[in-house]
């Protein structure tokens, strides 16, 4: 098979070494598989001659951005050629008068904010894993972050996308103009499909201009019920902030003794980030400290970009630090209503204590998407069984509050069990439908997604 590949693609671009199959065969959801090859293309034509070798030869292929799915999704099963897209990495174009870029599959979305800023614009999408995951990998599973509140996900960004169906035919769907109505939105079939329609090769992505100010509030409470109803507060009094994030007892209390950043003790703790023009943006950080007040709460305001950095350097250290807690986390990303936030946050604390596994809850408070880890020692095997069932309680209630399993990380393996209770028979029926007619064989990324 090695010889055969080696007549597409150069000796440097194939491995079936050993340290190789097991470094591309993880990904963060501590799953683990093992591929036959792991192969890196450096063009769309090397992605369009190994689907065509993969289709004649019936070789399931599994597309990989930098494997920071929490989910499973880029986790190879035996016999699979992982197609590694992370040598694909040129920014191709920087258009700022049509407001886009145009990028390889494999660019690292924290690089692009990089070379935008420099030029004084922005990727409003900025998963907290932004200094290592492809806006590939990000246009695969529809990533939100932080700024979704204000800015949307990734979705509302994809202009146009050119990738490879499994028998090597190339399509480029979408358009680089803002409004387009020609026929039906394929780009839309392919952001969120994780890998199982086709692989993203190249893609072009609105960019916004800068805001010309940036204020961060750090808001802590000595209950947890105050910082859901300081949510509701802020948004229903007509503010949209451009981050607005949540940390528990239990995840400020880690991120303390992992990495002490002086956040100090709360109950709960939100991060709320203001931005646009100096006047708006001064008049609404008022009125979102006297919320936070009136219910209680302690606020310091960041105004400079180190203490917004020093603010942020926490929030991203809540999921090592949980590892402090226990050696594996059962991760989940529900997301519910906002207006039911407080009640969700109060059944989660609940239910931690009844059935006492620590399970610790953070994330994206203002889209009412919260991350939900329940930390359990591996090893243990009678309160890892117990622990596992928590998941299923977990997607009753978020469902009976009118949510969803997933508000970014996707379904990959993890959630395939679960992917019934939300998606109705008939809507699924459609979706394997669709999966046939882009990919008969079902050789993309095969295992993921449905049951
Ligand atoms: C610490 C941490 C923080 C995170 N924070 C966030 C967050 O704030 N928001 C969020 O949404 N997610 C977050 N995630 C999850 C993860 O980073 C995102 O899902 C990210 O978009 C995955 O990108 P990746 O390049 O690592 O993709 P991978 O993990 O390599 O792949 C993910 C899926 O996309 C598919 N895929 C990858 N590249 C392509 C391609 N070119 N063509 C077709 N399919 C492809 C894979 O087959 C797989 O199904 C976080 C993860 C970690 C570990």
């Amino acid at each position: 098979m090695t010889i055969r590949l080696s007549s597409l693609l150069r000796d440097d671009q194939i491995s079936t070494e050993e340290a190789d199959l097991l470094c591309y065969g993880f990904d963060a959801s501590q799953m683990k598989g093992k591929p036959l090859s792991v192969l890196w293309p450096e063009s769309v034509d090397d992605i369009v001659r190994i689907l065509r070798f993969s289709y004649e030869e019936d070789l399931p292929v599994i597309a990989r951005g930098a494997g920071t799915a929490t989910t499973g999704s880029s986790v190879p099963q035996e016999g699979a050629l992982v197609i590694s897209l992370e040598r694909m990495k040129n920014i191709v174009e920087i258009n700022p008068c049509d407001q886009y870029v145009v990028v390889e599959a494999g660019v690292i979305n924290g690089q692009l904010q990089r070379e935008l800023s420099a030029r004084g614009f922005f990727y409003p999408p900025d998963p907290s894993s932004m200094n290592f995951c492809t806006i590939g990998g990000n246009i695969a599973t529809n990533a939100g972050g932080p700024r979704a509140i204000k800015y949307g996900v990734t979705r509302r960004y994809v202009m146009e996308i050119e990738a490879v169906l499994p028998e090597g035919r190339l399509i480029r769907t979408g358009t680089k103009t803002i409004k387009s109505v020609v026929g039906y939105d394929l780009k839309d079939l392919l952001i969120g499909s994780e890998g199982t329609l086709a692989i993203i090769a190249r893609a072009t992505l609105a960019i916004r201009p800068e805001p010309e100010t940036i204020i961060t509030i750090l808001a802590s409470f000595s209950d947890l019920e105050a910082s859901g109803n300081a949510v509701y507060r802020i948004i229903s009094s007509g503010i949209t902030p451009r981050c607005l994030e949540f940390m528990d007892r239990m995840a400020v209390e880690a991120v303390e003794s992992y990495s002490p950043t002086g956040l100090g003790k709360a109950e709960s703790l939100l991060i709320i980030e203001l931005d646009g023009d100096v006047k708006s943006v001064q008049r609404d950080s008022e009125r979102v400290v006297s919320i936070v007040h009136s219910l209680k709460g302690d606020v310091k305001v960041a105004e400079d970009s180190i203490s917004r950095e020093q603010i942020w350097k926490a929030r991203r250290a809540i999921p090592p630090a949980l590892f402090s807690i226990a050696n594996t986390k059962i991760n989940e990303d529900i997301a519910v209503p906002r207006s039911h936030l407080t009640e969700m946050l109060v059944f989660l604390r609940g239910l931690s204590e009844s059935s006492g596994i620590p399970i610790v809850s953070f994330g994206h408070a203002g889209d009412g998407n919260i991350h939900v880890n329940i930390m359990v020692n591996r090893e243990d095997e009678e309160r890892y069984g117990r622990a596992k069932e928590l998941v299923k309680r977990i997607f009753e209630e978020t469902l009976r509050l009118g949510g969803t399993l997933s508000g970014e990380h996707g379904i990959g393996v993890t959630k395939s069990e679960f992917i019934n209770m939300e998606i109705g028979h008939n809507e699924m029926d459609l979706m394997r439908g669709i999966k046939r007619l882009f990919d008969y064989k079902g050789l993309l990324n095969p295992g993921k997604i449905f049951p």
